[in-house]
């Protein structure tokens, strides 16, 4: 189902719809066999310094071109592989992708500066017991530093958490691995919570930035998200914002201090030697 639009080669297909339209077992059936045949492949979404324009690296997206389906976005797959446990092979393979991707780009003489990667994590590869063993390992074998990788964890994933379920994330972070904190806003709103989580950033959910496409813009979200700001600042983490779609939106952000953003704006996500191309067209500018 993938459809040609404009520039990009296609449009993922609306997530809702093709839930109900390919049945569930079929896509179930045949997530293992997808994996051994490769049909998975990450688009990089760059991240960009609101302070100056600046790409500092790029967001890990999976996608499946399923043989049938066309490209099938992650909202249409993730689930299935979470409660099937194919989840855990299927992350370690978009970690291993994406370390040799930041690899890549990092002893690429054409990009400026040292890009970094960030890769999403779901709940049940937080409770694998040989994540942070496979983590070194990736590391290790695509020669990538720690503190090139940024591991995205969802507020929900973290729900409940106690010392010992949050080991590893401490112990990622402390061999300097950076953690963000996903989906921020959407799930557990016991902020106090915050203080206890091995978290370097906060990206913030763009439900909170939506008022902010056009001028005038929505006060209330403007008075929330300078909250939120000035909470992550006061806990010594920096503020990612997801989905800008607007200049007007993306000067907001910067004005309230939010240091990095992430959206159609700058780029959709896409193949990772555009990569290169961006930060170019930073150098130049
Ligand atoms: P996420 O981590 O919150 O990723 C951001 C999502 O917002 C992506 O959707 C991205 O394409 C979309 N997006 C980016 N900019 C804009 C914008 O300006 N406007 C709008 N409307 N949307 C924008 P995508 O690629 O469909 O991914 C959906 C979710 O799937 C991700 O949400 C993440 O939770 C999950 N996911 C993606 N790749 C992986 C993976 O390798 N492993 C795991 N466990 N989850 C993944
Ligand atoms: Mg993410
Ligand atoms: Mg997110
Ligand atoms: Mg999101």
């Amino acid at each position: 189902r993938a459809k040609a639009a404009g520039g990009n080669r296609y449009e993922l297909a609306d997530a809702d719809s093709d839930a109900r339209a390919i049945a569930r077992h079929d896509l179930t059936n045949c997530l293992p066999g997808a994996l051994e045949n490769g049909e998975f492949f990450i688009e990089y979404q760059p991240l960009v310094r609101l302070s100056d324009g600046t790409v500092r690296g790029a967001e890990a997206l999976v996608r499946w071109l399923h043989p049938v389906h066309g490209v099938l976005g992650p909202d249409q797959f993730i689930p299935l592989a979470e409660s099937t446990g194919l989840i855990v092979p299927l992350g370690r393979w978009v970690l291993e992708e994406a370390a040799r991707q930041a690899r890549a780009w990092r002893s690429d003489g054409r990009c400026r500066v040292p890009l970094r990667v960030n890769v999403n994590l779901s709940p049940s590869q937080l409770r694998y017991p040989a994540l942070v063993s496979d983590i070194v390992a990736v590391l290790d074998d695509a020669g990538l530093d720690p503190s090139a990788l940024c591991l995205e964890v969802t507020e929900n994933a973290l729900i409940g958490a106690d010392e010992e379920q949050l080991r590893p994330l401490r112990q990622l972070a402390d061999l300097g691995v950076d953690i963000a904190l996903d989906d921020f806003g959407t799930g557990y709103s016991n902020l106090s919570y915050l203080r206890r989580l091995p978290v370097s950033t906060l990206k913030l959910d763009r439900s909170f930035t939506r008022g902010m496409q056009r001028a005038p813009a929505d006060p209330v979200d403007v008075k929330i998200v300078e909250g939120i700001v000035s909470l992550a600042h006061t806990l010594d983490l920096s503020v990612t914002v997801e989905g800008v779609e607007t200049g007007t939106q993306a000067d907001h952000l910067r004005i309230l201090g939010c240091e990095t953003a992430q959206g159609w704006y700058y780029a959709r996500p896409g193949p990772p030697e555009r990569l290169h191309t961006l930060s170019l067209a930073d150098a130049a500018s």
